[in-house]
């Protein structure tokens, strides 16, 4: 199974290397990261597509089992199905999982072809404090097994992971205020911030 995590990573924090790292601990495999084009129907990223990347790559130089793929550049049509055409020619046989957090699964009906979607990869929904309970899953069919992912698609795994609560928004938030991010991002995040200027009020 190969899991995908894609999101706009404005900036890659502590939260997605938790996630990216437990997941290929839980599922026993690789997790390749794909950071968004900004779309009309996803939020505006502050930075640039460039700049996201290359923060996705610095955080994850250290982990040989996550990869960050430039799949979804500011060429692409920003769709997630496209996106997944497309592996599943790279990877014919691969069952694919998307890994999701909960507050976007929320949204799911409002992306394109969700149906679509989910007959070419399964949904790993990763609770977030903010939207602890989901009370219903109108997409997909529920999996208690994460061994169901080894096969099909379709299939939607709640993953209880108890990632660290931080978002990007909080982030981004800090150093504008002029704050320390230290430990809300990699190492690595902090100082590509820092040489860059990124996030800063102007
Ligand atoms: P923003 O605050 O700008 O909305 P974000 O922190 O949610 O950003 P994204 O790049 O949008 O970051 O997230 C990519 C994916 O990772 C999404 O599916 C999101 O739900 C999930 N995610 C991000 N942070 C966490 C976290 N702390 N715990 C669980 N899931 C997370």
């Amino acid at each position: 199974m190969l899991a995908l995590l894609g999101g706009t990573f404005d900036p890659f924090h502590l939260g997605h290397l938790y996630l990216a790292t437990a997941a290929t601990k839980h599922f026993n495999g690789a997790v390749t990261i794909i950071p968004n084009a900004t779309t009309p129907h996803r939020n505006a990223a502050l930075a640039s597509w460039q700049h996201r990347l290359a923060m996705c790559q610095l955080a994850v130089l250290d982990f040989p089992q996550i990869r960050v793929v430039a799949e979804e550049t500011p060429q692409h049509s920003g769709r997630t199905i496209d996106t997944l055409i497309s592996l599943r020619q790279q990877y014919p046989t691969t069952p694919l999982s998307l890994i999701i957090g909960s507050d976007v699964y929320r949204n799911f009906g409002s992306w394109q072809q969700p149906s679509e979607i989910l007959k070419q990869a399964h949904l790993i929904v990763v609770t977030r404090p903010e939207t602890t309970t989901l009370a219903t899953f109108p997409w997909g069919k529920i999996v208690t097994d994460k061994t169901a992912l080894a096969h099909g698609a379709g299939g939607v795994y709640v993953w209880q992971c108890a990632p660290p609560a931080i978002s990007a928004t909080h982030c981004r938030a800090v150093i504008a205020g002029g704050g320390s991010i230290e430990h809300l991002v990699p190492e690595k995040v902090a100082a590509y911030i820092r040489q860059h200027g990124l996030y800063r009020s102007s």
